[in-house]
């Protein structure tokens, strides 16, 4: 008689090779960094967070093979991309002058970056046509990396940041969770449009906004 049939052990979330490049490790915010945070910890916990935010362990895209941080001595605070050789390896620039002027509340600080960049190895953005916003903070939110400076409102539900991550909650809380994962889906292999905010919660994102904006000004105080 054959063997009984013992059923695949479900996928894990999948972690690509990691890596770190540290092109100014003299710097105080290289030092700062490495006081701070365990780099493959905050790597790792961030690919799974953000693959759990954003989708299940049957859906989540499996083609990121590598995600390099590199400490860069530049302005701004960080960006994300693939390697200019393949799409499929990411390359998170992150400004050790950052991590430096932001020494008050260093970890955090690294961590929601690190959170926020990583959304954008792993996010759908409609082949391009996204609003830049899209997304990427409401994962940093979600995770509990928001940093004190952050309100909620805003004049454009697009424009990124704590402005759309606040907006995306209360969707998710409104709508119910996994709105946000049926919102990135759609952009998967179509172009964005503001129809897919009707086409997963019934409203229009202009409604949506506005609603959303009503019940910031009909809260407690
Ligand atoms: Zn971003």
């Amino acid at each position: 008689m054959p063997p009984p049939q013992v059923p695949l052990p479900a996928p894990d979330w999948p972690i690509p090779k990691l890596r770190i490049f540290i092109n100014d490790l003299s710097s105080k915010g290289s030092t700062i960094f490495f006081d701070e945070v365990h780099p493959t910890n905050a790597l790792r916990d961030a690919v799974t967070t953000v693959c759990k935010t954003l989708y299940t362990k049957q859906n989540v895209p499996r083609n990121v093979r590598s995600i390099t941080l590199y400490l860069d001595d530049m302005d701004g605070v960080a960006y994300t991309k693939g390697s200019d050789l393949d799409n499929d390896h990411k390359e998170i620039h992150f400004s050790t002058r950052h991590i430096q002027n932001s020494q008050a509340r260093a970890k955090d600080e690294i961590l929601g970056v690190i959170y926020h960049e990583m959304v954008h190895c792993y996010q759908y953005d409609g082949k391009g046509s996204c609003p830049g916003g899209f997304i990427e903070d409401f994962v940093r939110l979600k995770a509990g990396l928001d940093p004190p400076h952050w309100r909620k409102g805003g004049d454009r539900w697009d424009a990124g940041y704590e402005t759309t991550a606040y907006f995306f909650k209360w969707i998710e809380e409104r709508y119910g969770e996994g709105i946000v994962q049926k919102l990135n889906e759609t952009v998967k292999d179509n172009k964005y449009s503001d129809d897919i905010f009707s086409n997963v919660t019934g409203r229009d994102v202009g409604r949506l906004w506005k609603a959303y904006k009503e019940s910031l000004s009909a809260g407690p105080g």
